[in-house]
Order: C-alpha cells, then structure tokens, then sequence
C-alpha cells in the first residue's frame, strides 16, 4: 500500500508493483512521488511557498538522465499541445546559439569541473520555462526539478537557506533509483537540458 509512513524497500516494492503492470519506470517513479508527496502534505498541513508562476529555481541550467530525457521526448512528440511545442521550438531556437558557443569554448573545462556549466549557466531561464512562468513539460519534468521546494519565497538561487532538496526522503529513493536504472541501461552521467534539446532539434532538422 502506498503510504507515507512506508521505508525505502516498501518504495521499491511499488515500483516494481506499477512497472509488472506494465507501467514504464520514469512515470512510474514520477507518479508514486506525487501521490506520497500530496498525502504527506494532506496529512502534516507543511507548506511551501513554492506557487505556479514564481519559477525562481526555474533560472538556471537543470541536468538530467538519459531514461528522464526519453519520457520529455516522448511528451514533447506525443503529447504536449501543438501551440506549447511550437513555442519551445521558438525558444530553443533562440537559445542554442548561445549554448552551442559556449559549449565549443567550455567542453575541455566542463568534462573536468561538473559544476563549470552550473556556474555559467546561474540566472538565465530553463529552455521549458514558458511565457507564462510555468514548465512546458511539467509532467515529466525532472528528479532534479520535482526534489527542490522552499518554505519561504526566494530571493537568491545560491546558499537559499530554506530551499530543501529532497524535502521527502522519496525523492532522495527515486534519485537512487534512477541513477541505478541509468547505470543498467549504460548511460552514464547527466546532461543538461539545453543540450538534450539541440540534440533532439538537430535530429528534426530544426537547428
Ligand atoms: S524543466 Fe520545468 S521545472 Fe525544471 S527548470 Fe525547466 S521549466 Fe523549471
């Protein structure tokens, strides 16, 4: 049963229960985190100041895993709205360039310092972030994007003392997970977003 009070093996227990199914693993990971984080919020009354629209940590370059990157794909092809990809494909269009000439001066540098990109990137909006202030992809959006929540309304991307990432030990399972599932598959490591992005624009002769 999926429950609050459930332990690390319980959570792997229900995945493998949602994946028999027939379930593929990222949805299945994503759809178990928002149940126990919806109950867990339910139950205690814990706030968060985080809202639609403020996209504060929305400002910066998020990484993901191979397999995440498969199920933004396969929601950007199959299932986002025509207007909401055509607009992502504006931005990305507007973005790469500036991706792309970095990347050429910085490849040597990142490959050494993962953090190089983080720093470069600190400030400037994620590709899916939308007009409107919200994610383009938020129903697949990343481990990285859905473990991060502050209680109070931020007011700097650094050092934010009340920023939590893992605020639900769920979310630190289901990072595990992933990386385990990455490291299956023999994908290593993450990428960043925007580089997913020009490989998938490149590969539909968008670029
Ligand atoms: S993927 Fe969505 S939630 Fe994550 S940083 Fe980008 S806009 Fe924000």
């Amino acid at each position: 049963m999926i429950s609050v009070e459930m332990t690390e093996a319980e959570f792997v227990e229900q995945l493998l229960l949602l994946t028999t199914e027939g379930r593929p693993f990222i949805p299945s990971v994503y759809s178990l985190l928002d149940k126990l984080t919806a109950e867990e919020i339910a139950k205690t009354g814990r706030q968060f100041a985080c809202h639609e629209g403020c996209s504060f940590c929305c400002h910066q370059m998020v990484v993901c895993t191979e397999i995440e990157w498969q199920a933004i794909q396969d929601y950007i092809l199959a299932e986002m709205p025509f207007r909401a990809r055509n607009e992502l494909f504006k931005r990305a269009k507007r973005a790469l360039p500036e991706w792309r000439h970095w990347l050429a001066q910085n490849e040597v540098k990142s490959q050494q310092d993962p953090f190089h990109v983080y720093k470069a990137w600190m400030g400037k909006p994620c590709v899916f972030l939308n007009e409107q202030g919200g994610c383009s992809i938020y129903p697949v959006r990343t481990i990285d994007c859905r473990s991060v929540a502050s209680d109070v309304q931020c007011t700097k991307l650094v050092r934010q003392e009340n920023a939590h990432r893992f605020a639900f030990p769920w979310h630190q399972w289901a990072n595990n997970l992933i990386l385990d599932e990455q490291r299956a598959k023999s994908f290593m490591g993450v990428t960043p977003l925007l580089h997913m992005m020009d490989v998938l624009m490149s590969k539909m002769g968008k670029r």
